[in-house]
């Protein structure tokens, strides 16, 4: 049997450059997607480099050309799909009040981290259904919690919420074909988004989405998990 397949976006770094890793270290085959090109075939020579099944795709998720291109040279390279990471994700409103923050700035938020993961998750879903199986991880945010909203980061903190909301409706729709979806919150890391001061590790980061995006016919759906794997409310 052939070696199961991971697509991962945003993975030139950061926490989807460390799941790569380590779905490759778990014997999958992964697609390491970027929207910059050069980016990408850099990252995924490091990781190849080491003797990993890792290999480039170019994939801006804001752009409809640039996945269902992605998506032809995925088939052509791939004959499964396991895996979807959407991790792809941006913070633009740090340190704006939410009065004060420009609707631009929310509309490009969404574009990345709400639209962005819907359209490849519509694009991808059905190499996930035509297995019966596999999963589908959105890179979410405790930030995106309704429960516990606060003030400031107005955009990031909403399409966060917005992704959660598609994890919940694509995992009921996607249960019926054996297809699990559920968000998760990496805790707050060490990357260009995380900043310095972030008390963890991008390998630490990526240990519940690795688990989510490996989970077998026996796993949770629709759910939200953070550090530890432990679920999260909403
Ligand atoms: P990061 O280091 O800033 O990396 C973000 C990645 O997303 C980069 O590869 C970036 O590509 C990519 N990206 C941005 N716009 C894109 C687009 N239009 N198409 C494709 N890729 C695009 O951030 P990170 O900390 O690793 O974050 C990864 C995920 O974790 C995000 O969804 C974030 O919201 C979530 N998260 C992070 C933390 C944290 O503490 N770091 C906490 C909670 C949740 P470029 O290199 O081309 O810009």
């Amino acid at each position: 049997m052939s070696k199961p397949v991971a697509l991962v976006t945003g993975a030139n770094r950061g926490i989807g450059f460390e799941v790569v890793r380590q779905l490759a270290e778990k014997g999958y085959a992964v697609a390491l997607a970027s929207r910059d090109e050069r980016a990408g075939r850099e990252a995924a020579a490091r990781l190849a480099g080491r003797g990993l099944a890792v290999e480039p795709l170019q994939l801006d998720v804001t752009s409809d050309a640039s996945v269902r291109a992605a998506l032809e040279r995925f088939r052509e390279r791939y004959d499964r799909l396991d895996a979807l990471v959407n991790n792809a994700g941006v913070l633009l409103d740090e340190g704006v009040s939410g009065l004060e923050v420009p609707v631009e700035t929310v509309h490009a938020t969404f574009e990345v981290n709400v639209y962005g993961a819907l359209r490849v998750a519509q694009a991808f879903a059905p190499l996930l259904i035509a297995r019966e199986g596999g999963n589908i991880v959105n890179v979410s945010s405790i930030m995106g919690q309704l429960a516990y909203a606060g003030p400031g980061y107005l955009a990031y903190r909403s399409s966060k919420a917005a992704l959660n909301m598609i994890t919940r409706v694509l995992a009921a729709e996607l249960k019926p074909h054996g297809v699990r979806v559920n968000s998760a919150h990496p805790g707050w890391v060490r990357t260009r988004m995380g900043g310095p001061a972030a008390p963890g590790t991008p390998e630490e980061g990526a240990g519940p989405i690795v688990w989510l995006a490996t989970l077998g016919p026996d796993g949770p759906t629709g759910g939200f998990f953070g550090p530890g794997n432990k679920p999260l409310d909403w």
